[in-house]
């Protein structure tokens, strides 16, 4: 067999959510770097005989630098034939593959993508809601609180009424996460639920709007924060349209009246 890297998706939690390709590598692999987010049930499915790799990040204690991680990639697989990059959920959201990716390239060493469920996924399921709504939901914004590297805030201003948010990394004080979406035009009565450890025994719901967030208690990382229509029990779309409408408009006259100003 050739040598090759695999970046497998090792899904939020359940082992049964694996695909049968990620379980089937794994049980073979010769090494394994993975994720502080893996669940113990998903590393419980590699092989004995592999080597384990932890490079994941606790605390916002760093074990290993992105670089590190990427030489040690390239070194791993000049010397195996399966190299496994297991990440947390999906491997190409939030999980820096793109650098990775990008020092195989440049290595020249073979690789292959292995998708997983990714948290957003995950917690929709969890919480048994819809992302998209035929009556209230039409696209789905997969963004970050996190602010990076380079400190930048995140643009929001794609977002409408008819968007179903999903907020990884929310940080610990949803407050924040709140005025942000305030200030990019949503209604504070918009609902959201911050769904913890989705999909393993520990998973916990609560459900909530945008005004009542910032009062919310953390949950357990990790945690995802889904915000739109779609984001409640009971999706009443008469109701959605009459309150999240009225605001919507006074909204967009007040942007535009603020765009006039600055003309
Ligand atoms: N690649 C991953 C995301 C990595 S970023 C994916 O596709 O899911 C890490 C963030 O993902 C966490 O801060 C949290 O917001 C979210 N996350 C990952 N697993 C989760 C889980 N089981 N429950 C809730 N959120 C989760």
């Amino acid at each position: 067999m050739s040598r090759k890297v695999y970046l497998v998706g090792a899904g939020p939690g359940d082992p049964e959510l694996l695909t049968l390709k990620a379980a089937r590598l794994l049980a073979s692999a010769q090494v394994v770097l993975y994720d502080a987010l893996v669940s113990r049930e998903v590393l419980a499915m590699i092989s004995r005989n592999a080597e384990l790799i932890d490079v994941g990040k606790r605390a916002g204690k760093k074990l290993l630098t992105q670089d590190e991680i990427n030489s040690l990639l390239v070194n791993y697989a000049n010397e195996n034939n399966i190299v496994i990059r297991l990440k947390g959920g999906d491997p190409l959201l939030f999980g820096r593959a793109g650098e990775e990716i990008e020092a195989l390239r440049r290595a020249r060493v073979d690789f292959e993508i292995v998708p997983g469920i990714t948290a957003a996924v995950g917690a929709a399921a969890g919480a048994k809601i819809s992302l998209t709504d035929r009556r209230v939901a039409s696209q789905v914004l997969f963004t970050t609180f996190s602010r990076g590297e380079t400190g930048n805030w995140l643009n929001w201003a794609a977002v409408t009424p008819e968007t179903t948010i999903a907020i990884y990394m929310p940080g610990t004080h949803y407050g924040e996460v709140a005025d942000r979406l305030v200030e990019n035009g949503l209604s504070p009565k918009t609902p959201c639920v911050v769904v913890s450890q989705a999909t393993r025994a520990e998973q916990q719901i609560r459900w909530s709007n945008i005004a009542a967030l910032s009062s919310e208690a953390q949950l357990p990382a990790p945690s995802i924060v889904l915000v739109g229509r779609v984001a409640s029990q009971t999706v009443d779309e008469w109701r959605a349209r009459v309150d999240l409408g009225a605001f919507e408009s006074s909204a967009t006259s007040e942007l535009r009246l603020e765009e006039r100003q600055k003309n």
